[in-house]
């Protein structure tokens, strides 16, 4: 069937029009193709190529506004809570930049997180620096560049610092408070056997408390935990925030600063109902005040859930093969060089062809949408709901705006997609598309 008869057809339902799991304002146009920030998939990716990262910039922006406005409708006094893009979920200077705009700070954990957040005009007194094993080089980095806070994971971190600081440097120290929460348990951090952080038991973030309050240089102003991620329940934060509560009572009275980290979770199926932002954010300002009063500032550390649903992909279907009896495989020409999630952690997505997006799938032939590795776990979705896909069809996969990009890799030699922002009828690459020539500009 051409596109000109699948638009002709009535669309029953808009399949993406309000679903939770596409960016706001995304739409099947009257051509039957899928709109993102008003633009014609079919269109961008025809101009830029496939595969290719697609982001409603707006979306993000929205979503940062959610936090600021959540925290703001509770009515503490300004300053009494603080939202850091998490930006391991995104490290796009340009999505940096609208955090920034947005008065959102920042949550580096690595050099190369903390050179782009710079670039992207961050004040040093805005960033805050993670990671269970800075470099020296990382550390010389940060201290270089007046990053405001350093959260300190480790004791040999900790000797680092001392050798490395000339001045006072306000720190954080990481706790993991012994909590699970119902999530993959690669993402979950909580967990007192965990790599990150100091555990509550056995008096070991005391001994490091001890130990960081024994250095003049560090300022120790507060406590973090991060839990985990693609959380959908709102009591462990409760939890988190009683455990650490019960840490500063008796080894940081009075903490400035306690720190709650991300985990609010997205949808990715249309069935998902993930708590709202003001929701999360109301639950967590509630729990640290029911547990230590009106003192610290709150700080949140949202990742995922603000660009993981203002973000997709489009690929182009290259093969289609039936194995009678058994399934059909439509193949990509991407997969786990730009979306590792299915494969570490069996993540379920939708999908749905940009350029016939009116079209309904028929209920009991689903497709197993495989990537162009080679590795016979190279799938990114077990049964799609789609229509037959044919060559050249253009295959999207909503809420791959999150942890997408950010675990890009080449493996088979393939250069990564780029990343391209769509709003008010305007597509721009923001990131470029690697070539093949990049590949081989390292070597020496
Ligand atoms: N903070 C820390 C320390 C993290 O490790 C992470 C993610 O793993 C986040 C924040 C962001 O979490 P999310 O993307 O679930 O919001």
């Amino acid at each position: 069937m051409s596109e000109t008869s699948a638009a002709s057809r009535a669309v029953p339902s808009d399949p993406v029009a309000g679903s939770p799991v596409y960016p706001a304002g995304s739409r099947v146009n009257e051509a039957g193709h899928l709109e993102i920030g008003g633009c014609d998939i079919v269109d961008v990716a025809r101009e830029f190529g496939t595969p290719a990262y697609i982001y409603a910039p707006d979306d993000i922006r929205a979503r940062a506004r959610a936090y600021v406005d959540g925290l703001a409708a509770l009515g503490e006094p300004a300053g009494s809570a603080e939202v850091l893009y998490a930006s391991k979920a995104a490290p796009v200077t340009a999505i940096y930049e609208i955090c920034r705009e947005e008065g959102l700070s920042v949550d580096v954990a690595s050099g190369g997180e903390l050179t782009m957040a710079l670039r992207a005009g961050f004040e040093g007194e805005h960033i805050y620096l993670h990671g269970n094993n800075k470099s020296e080089a990382e550390l010389r980095l940060a201290i270089d560049a007046g990053v405001g806070t350093i959260v300190i994971d480790s004791l040999d971190e900790v000797e680092r610092l001392e050798r490395l600081l000339e001045r006072p440097q306000r720190v954080l120290i990481r706790l993991t408070p012994g909590i699970k929460p119902s999530t993959h348990s690669y993402i979950q951090t909580g967990q007192l056997d965990s790599k990150f952080g100091f555990g509550l038991a056995h008096g070991v973030a005391a001994a490091a408390a001890e130990r960081i309050a024994a250095i003049p240089q560090l300022e120790l102003v507060g406590v973090h935990a991060h839990i985990g991620s693609q959380i959908f329940e709102l009591e462990p934060f409760e939890r988190a925030a009683e455990a650490l509560a019960g840490f500063c009572a008796e080894h940081l009275p009075d903490p400035e600063i306690v720190d709650l980290g991300g985990g609010l979770g997205i949808a990715y199926a249309g069935a998902d109902e993930p708590p709202s932002i003001a929701g999360y954010v109301g639950a967590k300002l509630a729990a640290v005040r029911r547990h230590f009063g009106p003192g610290p500032r709150l700080l949140l550390e949202p990742g995922r859930s603000l660009v993981g649903n203002a973000g997709l992909t489009v690929y182009e279907v290259g093969t289609v093969k039936e194995i009678p009896g058994v399934r059909t495989y439509a193949a990509v020409d991407g997969g786990m060089s730009d979306n590792l999630r299915p494969m570490l952690y069996g993540s379920a997505y939708e999908a749905l062809l940009a350029n016939r997006a009116s079209e309904r799938a028929p209920a009991d032939s689903p497709i197993t949408v495989a990537g162009m590795h080679c590795e016979s776990g190279d799938i990114l979705i077990r049964d799609a709901a789609l229509p037959r896909p044919r060559p050249g069809d253009l295959l999207t996969i909503p809420a791959t705006g999150a942890y997408g990009h950010a675990m890009a890799n080449n493996y088979n030699g393939v250069p990564r997609p780029p990343v391209i922002f769509c709003s008010a009828g305007e597509a721009r690459v923001v990131v470029r598309r690697e070539s093949w020539e990049d590949l081989v500009s390292r070597d020496v």
